[in-house]
């Protein structure tokens, strides 16, 4: 029987001519304006030993119970494909004895992620995220820098308007046990209304229910008390300062006491940028404050605090596609003119112009190839034109051309 054709695989993506120009450009400009920031750009394994995302029985997360992709390999490891990178970033900071070294270490990074999700619009298999981390800064001026460098790539990503910042503490560990044990007693006085997998969240992890997406969970989440009653005079003075930079650096914010964040190693500032833009999908950069982190992964204490966002998600966002640049054609006529012409080819792109040449076909034949990859000149090179040194300089747009000198060409078209 014939097999069915072969299809990339449920909830991964190819990207393809617009669909990568508008990822690459996520990423550049993610990269450039993080630079400004003094962040350096790590990459790190797409895989993992699976400890650096299961660490012990604590994380009660979403992606940690049911999104990722564990396997055993050949040599009876437990490998998992990252569905994030902090904790990769931190493994990688103790790996390499940097944790030792001279701190805060300001990290970027962009690539690949892996989760076994429910595929739709803006959520996929695989998919991508930028993201940035300052390692080992306890300051509250390091969790608004990095919220200002993200506001930032928004803005020079023409995503910002129709974005809103949510903000919200998660605390320091007495105002979270304190937390902890008021929301333990509302949500079990309505347990027989809480989803199955919140009753289990109940047990093990309470604060985890308010990131749940069941509709009954949430009509009970919109009552739940908050943790602003809870704060130590520390904590509270901690999200102050975090705020009050803000303002300094004049990103918008809007406090949000339901927002914890989907991993279970956060604490102090949780912060995401959402989008009314996207349907469900909304958050399209997010991240907060995580002290434990690095600790969990061996390495001494080192307050961290960073973010990630989806690719896609903001790819999706883009308000144009950037354009591919438009080549110019070089078009040699008869046999004499082939050689020259791959010369005038070389020097074009030696000279930063990007140029192509067509693999065979006459004088018609390439004319065509040259409008059909979009070109914006063609240079018509002859048997009249080399005896003379010139080319003839059509500009497509316009239908003109004209002569010009072989060694003033590159000037002209630069
Ligand atoms: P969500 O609530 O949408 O599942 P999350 O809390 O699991 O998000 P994070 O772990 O904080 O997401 O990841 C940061 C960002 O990465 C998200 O805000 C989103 O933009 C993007 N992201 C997460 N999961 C996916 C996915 N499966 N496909 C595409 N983008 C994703
Ligand atoms: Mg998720």
């Amino acid at each position: 029987m014939a097999q069915p054709p072969l299809q990339p695989v449920r909830g991964t993506r190819d990207l393809i001519g617009e669909d990568f120009r508008r990822h690459q450009a996520v990423i550049d400009t993610a990269r450039r304006i993080s630079a400004l920031y003094g962040f350096e750009e790590w990459a790190t394994p797409v895989f993992e030993d699976t400890r650096v995302f299961a660490r012990g029985l604590g994380d009660t997360s979403d992606v940690v119970m049911k999104e990722m992709y564990t396997f055993t390999d050949r040599g009876g490891d437990s490998i998992t494909l990252r569905p994030e990178m902090t904790a990769g970033v931190c493994r990688a900071l103790v790996s390499n004895g940097l944790a030792q070294q001279a701190l805060p270490r300001k990290v970027f990074y962009a690539g690949p992620m892996f989760r076994y999700e429910r595929p739709q619009k803006g959520r996929y298999r695989q998919f991508h995220q930028i993201g940035i981390e300052v390692l080992g800064s306890a300051e509250p001026l390091a969790d608004a820098e990095v919220i200002a460098c993200g506001w930032h790539i928004l803005q020079a990503l023409g995503v910002s308007d129709g974005t809103v910042l949510e903000i919200n503490t998660l605390g320091d560990a007495p105002s979270r046990a304190a937390y902890r044990a008021a929301l333990v007693a509302y949500f079990s006085a309505h347990r027989d209304r809480l989803s199955p997998d919140s009753q289990t969240r109940l047990e093990r992890n309470p604060l985890r229910i308010l990131d749940s997406k069941d509709e009954g969970d949430r009509r009970l989440i919109a009552d739940a008390p908050t943790i602003h009653d809870y704060l130590t005079p520390e904590a509270a003075a901690f999200y102050a300062a975090v705020k009050r930079h803000l303002d300094r650096f004049g990103v918008p914010y809007r406090d949000n006491p339901r927002i914890v964040r989907g991993l279970d190693y956060y604490n102090h500032t949780a912060f995401e940028f959402v989008t009314d833009r996207l349907g469900a999908q909304g958050t399209v950069m997010a991240g907060g404050r995580y002290d434990g982190l690095v600790e969990e992964m061996g390495g001494p204490p080192t307050p961290s605090v960073g973010w990630a966002a989806g690719v896609e998600r903001l790819s999706l966002l883009l308000p144009r596609a950037p354009e591919a640049p438009r080549p110019v054609a070089v078009v040699p006529v008869g046999e004499a003119a082939e050689g020259p012409a791959l010369d005038l080819l070389q020097s074009l792109r030696r000279a930063g112009i990007v140029a192509e040449i067509a693999y065979r076909g006459n004088l018609k034949r390439r004319m065509e190839r040259a409008n059909r990859i979009h070109a914006r000149a063609a240079l018509i090179l002859g048997e009249d034109e080399l005896a003379q040194g010139v080319v003839q300089l059509r500009d497509l747009d316009a239908g003109t051309q004209e002569s010009v000198k072989l060694d003033e060409v590159i000037g002209r078209l630069a």
